[in-house]
């Protein structure tokens, strides 16, 4: 079946404000979704939201992924689902090696009775450390711990590509990498691309859709998109920013990115 993803007036509140206020979307597999917006508007609290964080409460909407509800799923059912999220600030974890954590990722996903040899998952992740041009040290150390911002990316990456998601929602995967690491990442994900697999890419700066090209490009301001578009909507954002969009909707400076 063909991964299907579908959002409906999700709102969701963190300690007790309004940040979503009616997202609706739906990604269907093969589709590369990307959204943009000012800092503030609830970029990353609909990653959070989707991917059950505590700390936001889903208030009103519905999600399905593959006709399954996945606002009543826990962390864990949303990743055995397929949801995959590639976070903004990726957590330091002291005392867990990248490795472990990335094999018991993996595992997790899988049948109990039915987890991955050691010898396959160093095989698999060797080769998707080298496709990234990652140092193979980078398996021992303790997960994100005293690794550079583009280190914390790539590394998400890594987690990407091994555990086969079904949705990948990249939180800004391209803050704080320089064009080189750009370009590695954005092939990562270029590889991933298939029939059954569908991208929500969220960025500030278009410069990762001049290698990752999105098939829609949705503009989130105040907790709602507000424009939807093809790739030609994020080259002009890149060109005017986003005070053309503000006046076409008569929204002030004043209210973007509040609740
Ligand atoms: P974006 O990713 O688009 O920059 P966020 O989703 O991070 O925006 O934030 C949206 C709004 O929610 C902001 O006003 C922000 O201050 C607020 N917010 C986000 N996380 C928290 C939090 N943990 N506690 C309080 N407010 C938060
Ligand atoms: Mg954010």
């Amino acid at each position: 079946m063909s991964t299907q993803f579908l959002i409906n007036n999700l709102k969701a509140t963190i300690e007790g404000k309004e940040i979503l206020k009616g997202i609706n979307l739906e990604i269907k597999g093969g589709e590369i979704h990307a959204i943009m917006g000012p800092n503030g508007t609830g970029k990353s609290t609909l990653a959070s939201a989707l991917m059950g964080h505590p700390k936001y409460e889903v208030t009103d909407g519905e999600v399905f992924i593959n006709g399954e509800d996945l606002l009543e799923m826990e962390v864990d059912e949303r990743a055995r689902a397929g949801l995959f999220l590639a976070m903004q600030y990726p957590s330091e974890i002291a005392g867990v090696t990248n490795s472990d954590f990335l094999r018991s990722a993996i595992n997790a996903r899988r049948e109990e009775g039915n987890e991955i040899s050691l010898i396959k998952f160093i095989r698999q992740m060797e080769s998707k450390m080298k496709e990234l041009d990652m140092n193979p040290e980078f398996a021992h150390r303790y997960l994100n711990e005293g690794f550079s911002g583009g280190e914390k990316k790539r590394n998400e990456i890594l987690q990407m590509l091994l555990l086969d998601p079904k949705l990948v929602i990249l939180d800004e995967i391209d803050s704080g990498l320089d064009i080189d690491a750009l370009k590695i990442v954005a092939a990562g994900v270029n590889s991933m691309r298939s029939e059954d697999r569908g991208f929500l890419i969220i960025t500030h700066y278009q410069r990762l859709l001049n290698y990752i090209t999105p098939d829609f490009v949705h503009v989130m301001m105040q907790g709602r998109i507000v424009k939807s578009g093809g790739p030609e909507l994020a080259e002009r954002l890149e060109n005017e920013g986003y005070d053309w969009v503000k006046e076409e909707l008569g929204i002030t400076d004043e209210t973007v990115g509040q609740a």
